[in-house]
């Protein structure tokens, strides 16, 4: 392999330019040149290159988003947009390409790879935690860290007025964000996808705090709930259902995806990034760096876009004690 192209696609997520640094960094230390492919697939179709050195790669550690930018394409989705992908990389001598990016990026990658069977290997770059074949995805210690932060701050005016506030966090149809964010944060219920326990139970369980001497409570509702109702439903649901409760709702939204990696991910994103680049040069190909129990180990994608089946049963029993 003489030169290794890096694109960064679908939703952004913090440690996607340390990621990139690790790649770049990791071909110029073995001698391999490095390409930069601006706004992922889209990017890719229309030939928007840069080469990228040890040196250009500098000052990105720390900052979220991700500087080769991200883009969402429907013309990769197409046969012909990924012929015109294949021409380019042909033109452009480029011999394997590292894909960051979740779910999406990965399906399509797999596609390209059967068709044209070139080289590829993913990093997986979203803060939703939502992929098999490792423990943590880039970015979602980043979000875990932003969303516990920002629920602290609701948590002092709900305990000021004595309110209950519904948190709506994202993590798309998992509950990762949000059972670890809400544990962290110290809330009373907790609603993910993976175990709908039904509004019955909750309006128990609230009832149940606010008869030991609760006067404040968060709820963190994961955008992907399974109870059928929006997160301002749930709260109109539970003020006429538990009288005298005064509810509130903020929605995390978008601010969940910003800001500057946390050192557990600039750290994942690096050794990420070494382990993508040297599994090609080993002549591997269709599959996913992740971390295991603190090491760094290769899936075949076809695994890793299966999503993680469920979560952690022994978290959802500590949630269960601490809302005691
Ligand atoms: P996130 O989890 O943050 O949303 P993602 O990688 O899943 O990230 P998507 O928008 O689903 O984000 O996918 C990114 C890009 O991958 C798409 O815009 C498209 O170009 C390509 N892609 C997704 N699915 C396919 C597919 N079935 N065939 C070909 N290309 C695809």
């Amino acid at each position: 392999i003489k030169k290794i192209g890096v694109l960064t696609s679908g939703g952004d997520a913090p440690g996607m330019n340390a990621a990139i640094r690790a790649v770049a960094r990791t071909c110029a230390y073995h001698q391999i040149e490095c390409v930069g492919i601006y706004r992922g697939y889209q990017g890719l179709i229309e030939g928007d290159f840069e080469d990228l050195s040890a040196r250009s790669v500098r000052n990105i550690i720390n900052r979220g988003g991700t500087f080769l930018k991200s883009a969402r394409s429907q013309e990769f989705k197409t046969k012909e947009g990924r012929a015109k992908a294949h021409e380019q990389l042909i033109k452009n001598q480029i011999d394997a390409l590292v894909l960051i990016g979740g779910d999406g990026t990965f399906t399509g990658g797999m596609l390209f790879n059967e068709e044209y069977n070139f080289p590829i290997i993913g990093i997986p770059g979203t803060i939703d935690n939502d992929i098999d074949g490792t423990m943590y995805t880039l970015g979602y210690d980043t979000a875990l860290n932003t969303v516990v932060d920002a629920i602290d701050r609701i948590r002092d005016t709900a305990s000021s007025h004595d309110r209950l506030f519904f948190i709506e966090v994202m993590g798309r149809d998992c509950g990762h964000i949000a059972l670890n964010a809400g544990l962290g944060a110290g809330a009373e219920e907790i609603l993910i996808p993976e175990a709908n326990r039904g509004l019955e139970q909750l309006l128990e369980s609230l009832e149940r705090s606010r008869n030991t001497g609760k006067s404040s409570s968060i709820v963190v509702v994961a955008e992907g709930d399974k109870t059928g109702k929006s997160v301002f439903q749930l709260a109109e649901y539970v003020e006429e259902n538990l009288p005298n409760y005064d509810i509130r709702v903020s929605v995390l939204g978008h601010m969940q995806r910003g800001g500057a990696p946390t050192c557990f991910d600039r750290v994942l994103a690096s050794r990420m990034g070494v382990k993508a680049v040297e599994s090609l040069m080993e002549g591997k190909s269709n599959y996913m760096v992740g971390m295991i129990k603190d090491e760094i180990v290769i899936t075949p994608i076809v695994d890793a876009i299966k999503g993680k089946s469920s979560v952690d049963s022994d978290l959802m029993r500590v949630c269960e004690i601490m809302s005691t």
